[in-house]
């Protein structure tokens, strides 16, 4: 599965010469001829982007002395494109045979850049696409609001700690405090069994609050940033008195389950409902809250050109776009800049811009490398109205509090050249 510094890398991405080459597949759901059909669709996709290749390497912009060395050029990059295609078919005949898992191809022949990685199959659909950056979405659909999420199963002397990412669960911890014995002084006519009972049961107290102060110190230390607890309902009424409300506001919900018999399986499965069911009421929350930020000015913004502004100065903290958002802007190959007004010229260096098809793909590696929180809205008639873009603000700049055009604002530091900031603060600023 992939880590977040991979996810980086694929940000920061670019290709000069747009042969940098995404592809999503998705296993079809086991029904007649699915494999021919899925098949037939790799190579359509492939048969298109060589096209779309083909037509960015007759289409380069040159002049003068440098047209023939350039055409050798790109013909050279059209013919390692070629072989990523040709790779990527390869490899699509082998992924049908056993459909647990989506897959991810990001590749670059020209500057040697060959990544593959699994996913859950949870894609929208199978896809190639060709471009100067990698197509991100498909990718930021699935993990824009992931956060570390810890799991801990717990009971009264023995607790495990697992993490969740992207549909794998991984065991990081066992901590076992083994009970005193019981009944070691029953022979001394009862008193001694009673008092052999209470050291059970303060030893399971020790072992809770010891759990508890874990717990919080691993929130603080971000080594996860939202939790799920199993556990039987027995043990959590002595479990939960001993968590710090730290600790409490980052819960998710609580599933039951006996520590030594549960099945890997059914505590991921388990723990991805509760965590669906609490990422559909954060989105819920988040539209809500900005939209209602906004209309009073305070910390939310709504609008494309507002939102690329506070983008800009490393305001968001939630990002929304609504899952069919689609928008043209401009955006300068220089500082980055990217303005919904389609000007000729970049406001902030002077230097020509280029058009992007879809502004909500060209922010995604800025949102990913400064892990910004991103929900994709679904069929929200509020949000619609609003325009189906908005950002929840970490605070509002004195720039921001008078809404003014892009144009005249002093020159902020790019969206593409902020180094993390945004990411820094998030662990304190998700709700
Ligand atoms: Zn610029």
């Amino acid at each position: 599965m992939i880590t977040r510094e991979q996810i980086h890398e694929l940000a920061q991405f670019e290709d000069q010469s747009s042969c940098a080459l995404s592809f999503y597949f998705q296993p079809s759901a086991p029904r007649n001829k699915a494999h021919k059909e899925e098949a037939i669709l790799t190579k359509d996709l492939v048969r298109e982007a060589l096209r779309q290749l083909e037509s960015n390497a007759n289409g380069g912009h040159t002049n003068g002395t440098d047209k023939n060395r350039n055409k050798d050029k790109n013909k050279e990059k059209l013919e390692s494109a070629r072989a990523d295609l040709d790779r990527i078919l390869r490899l699509s005949q082998e992924l049908r045979t056993h459909g647990t898992h989506a897959k991810a191809i990001f590749a670059c022949a020209s500057q040697n850049f060959w990544r593959e990685y699994d996913l859950p199959a949870q894609l929208t659909s199978t896809q190639l696409s060709v471009n100067r950056r990698f197509h991100l979405k498909p990718l930021a659909q699935l993990l824009g609001s992931f956060p570390r999420l810890g799991i801990v199963l717990l009971d009264r002397h023995r607790a495990r700690l697992f993490d969740l990412r992207l549909g794998e669960l991984s065991e990081r911890m066992d901590f076992v405090h083994p009970l005193t014995r019981r009944g070691r002084g029953d022979g001394f006519g009862g008193y001694d069994a009673g008092h052999a009972e209470r050291r059970v049961a303060d030893d399971a107290l020790h072992h809770f609050k010891f759990i508890a102060q874990f717990i919080k110190d691993s929130l603080e230390k971000n080594m996860f940033e939202k939790w799920i607890i199993g556990c039987q309902d027995i043990h959590w009424s002595q479990f939960e008195p001993q968590l710090h409300s730290y600790a409490q506001q980052k819960l998710l919900g609580r599933f039951n389950a006996e520590l030594a018999h549960v099945s890997n399986e059914e505590i991921r499965a388990q723990a991805e409902k509760i965590f669906s069911a609490s990422q559909q009421r954060r989105c819920q929350e988040a539209v809500s809250e900005t939209i209602n930020q906004a209309r009073h000015r305070a910390r939310g913004v709504t609008g494309l050109r507002r939102v690329l502004h506070s983008l800009e100065l490393g305001e968001v903290q939630t990002l929304l776009i609504g899952e069919n958002y689609r928008a043209q802007a401009v955006e300068c190959p220089g500082c980055g800049h990217l303005d919904a007004h389609l000007v000729s010229f970049c406001p902030m260096c002077s230097r020509e811009t280029r058009e992007v098809a879809d502004v909500s793909e060209a922010i995604l590696p800025s949102v990913i490398r400064h892990d910004i929180e991103l929900f994709y809205v679904n069929d929200d008639p509020e949000f619609d109205k609003v325009g189906n873009i908005a950002a929840l603000l970490r605070f509002r700049s004195e720039q921001n509090k008078t809404v003014r055009s892009i144009a005249v604002a002093p020159p902020y530091p790019s969206l593409g050249r902020q180094p993390g900031l945004v990411g820094r603060y998030r662990g304190a600023a998700a709700g």
